[in-house]
């Protein structure tokens, strides 16, 4: 058990989970995790050091090669993690309510989307596990095939902006193939990892298989996630710049870095495209997730015949977003993560601003009653900006989308190629061949077209250029953590 009430139920003392036990941390010091839509305490959790991470790594070590874990078939591992899905989904209402605070992302995205997610995630990769193919080729006497062993060790380390669900996409691939994991959860939002730890363990995850730290950054406690040699994957999800730290700490070891890391992705919608689905989908694009979204299509181009009418529909549709407590379920947009964040985001409109942009909607902190004490931005729309301003280039990861207007099929392709990110893409149009023309170009991860979110999880997830390295995601995570051996065996002819 890793979470415990203090005197006062509401607030949280968070604590490591190593090898199966609630751990102090070794310094006996905590941070607070706090409520992004009033800055109220939810919670002091352990601060991690390197000897915590140590601590837990020798236990998940220890798990991998003495455990019972990877030597169970991928059958018996399917059936544990069905458990835990299914243990998630008896307490979604619960953990639906803690991601909500923790993070401030709106109840409805945390009970129909992150929490069920989570459990999807676990029942996918068992699944899949337990049944992928395994090419075999027969060749006169040789026999020639592949065998997946897991990889080890996994060092999982995820961001706050979904929190359980970006954990669960790393942990459930790692474990469903047979390693063992330690997990560091961003220090904003520790409560719905730390539950989720006791969740798996009474649903039989076996001891030292999970663990989870909680702390900061690369001097703290994920200073030996990336660094010990006992670790043989790290899969990270959060900024570029931190990505680069991580490949560089893993360096010396040669150990693999799955790194899913920031973006600043176009959208493009063509004047054959049907607004009654571009307008919406585009609010999603940029306004989901309280506007933190790493997918977020926050580079708008229009195509100029359409740029007024979609302007003026796409404005108003910003306008009508209810901007509130996001425990509410009429909320459709939340507080952002914490005030260093909302001084950043703010920060960038004034430079829109300064670099000549008009703020057509939006461009001010939310300060009405009930909400003053919260981190809240409105929902904001610049225009008058080239796609070479520094608005439209780096990353706000905030409720502001900078709408440019385009004429050509060709121009629309060079501006969303024209950015060191390279995450994903959103394209709306009823032109076919222009859709497969355009997609074949795209410098994205992912494209979507005609609509947003909506994912398989067998296909690829990941990004170019400074959006990341490697994929993951059925085979791709099937790849990543296993360590894919060729074994090629002669066979006597018979007497
Ligand atoms: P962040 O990089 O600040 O932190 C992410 C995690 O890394 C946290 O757990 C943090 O404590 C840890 N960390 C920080 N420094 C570290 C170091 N030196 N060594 C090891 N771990 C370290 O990112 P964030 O602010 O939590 O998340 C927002 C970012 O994540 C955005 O850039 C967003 O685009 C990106 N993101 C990407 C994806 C994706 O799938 N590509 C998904 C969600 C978020």
């Amino acid at each position: 058990m890793t979470t415990e009430t203090t005197a006062d139920p509401e607030i949280r003392r968070i604590r490591h989970l190593i090898g199966g036990g609630r751990s102090e941390p070794v310094t006996g010091e905590t941070f607070e995790t706090r409520d992004p839509h009033d800055n109220s305490l939810l919670g002091t959790v352990a601060r991690g050091t390197a000897e915590d991470a140590t601590r837990a790594i020798e236990a998940a070590r220890a798990a991998f090669d003495d455990g019972p874990w990877p030597r169970m078939t991928p059958k018996e591992r399917q059936k544990i993690l069905h458990a835990v899905a299914d243990n998630v989904e008896s307490h979604l209402e619960e953990l639906a309510m803690l991601e909500t605070r923790d993070s401030g992302k709106i109840i409805t995205q945390a009970r129909h989307a992150d929490i069920p997610r989570t459990a999807y995630n676990l029942r996918f990769f068992a699944d899949y596990a337990a049944m992928a193919g395994n090419e075999a080729y027969p060749d006169g006497d040789l026999l020639s095939y592949t065998l997946y062993p897991p990889a080890g060790v996994v060092s999982a380390i995820s961001p706050w902006n979904a929190p359980l669900m970006l954990a669960s996409w790393k942990l459930a691939p790692a474990l469903a193939f047979g390693n063992t994991a330690i997990l560091k959860p961003a220090p904003q939002t520790p409560l719905t990892a730390s539950r989720f730890g006791e969740l798996a363990l009474e649903a039989g995850l076996p001891e030292g298989v999970l663990n989870i730290v909680h702390g900061f950054g690369g001097d703290e406690v994920a200073g030996p996630l990336t660094t010990d040699p006992r670790v043989d994957r790290i899969t990270f999800t959060g900024s570029t710049a931190t990505g680069v730290r991580i490949l560089r700490a893993a360096a010396p070891n040669l150990t693999p870095v799955s790194a899913e890391l920031g973006g600043k992705s176009a959208n493009i919608v063509f004047d054959d495209a049907d607004l009654d689905v571009a307008v919406p989908e585009s609010i999603r694009g940029i306004f989901a997730g309280n506007g933190q979204m790493c997918f977020a299509g926050s580079r708008l181009f229009v195509q100029r015949g359409i740029l007024p009418e979609f302007l003026a529909r796409f404005t108003a549709a910003a306008e009508e977003i209810v901007v509130g407590d996001p425990k509410d379920p009429a909320t459709t947009l939340g507080p952002l993560i914490e005030q260093r964040h909302l001084d950043k985001v703010g920060g960038y409109v004034e430079l829109a601003r300064d670099e000549g942009g008009t703020v057509v909607s939006g461009g001010h902190r939310i300060r009405e009653p009930g909400l003053a004490e919260g981190f809240y931005y409105a929902p904001t729309v610049i225009s008058g900006l080239g796609n070479d301003s520094r608005t439209a280039q780096e990353e706000i990861f905030g409720p502001v989308e900078t709408v440019i207007g385009f004429d050509t099929e060709e121009e629309a392709l060079r501006l969303a190629n024209a950015n060191p990110y390279g995450l994903a893409g959103l394209l709306f149009t009823t032109d076919l061949d222009r859709a497969h023309r355009m997609v074949s170009r795209w410098k994205a991860g992912t494209v979507w077209v005609n609509c947003y979110l909506v994912r398989d999880l067998r296909l690829p997830f990941g990004g170019e250029g400074r959006s990341g390295i490697g994929r993951e995601g059925g085979q791709y995570s099937r790849e990543f953590f296993t360590e894919p051996r060729a074994v090629t065996l002669r066979i006597r002819p018979g007497r």
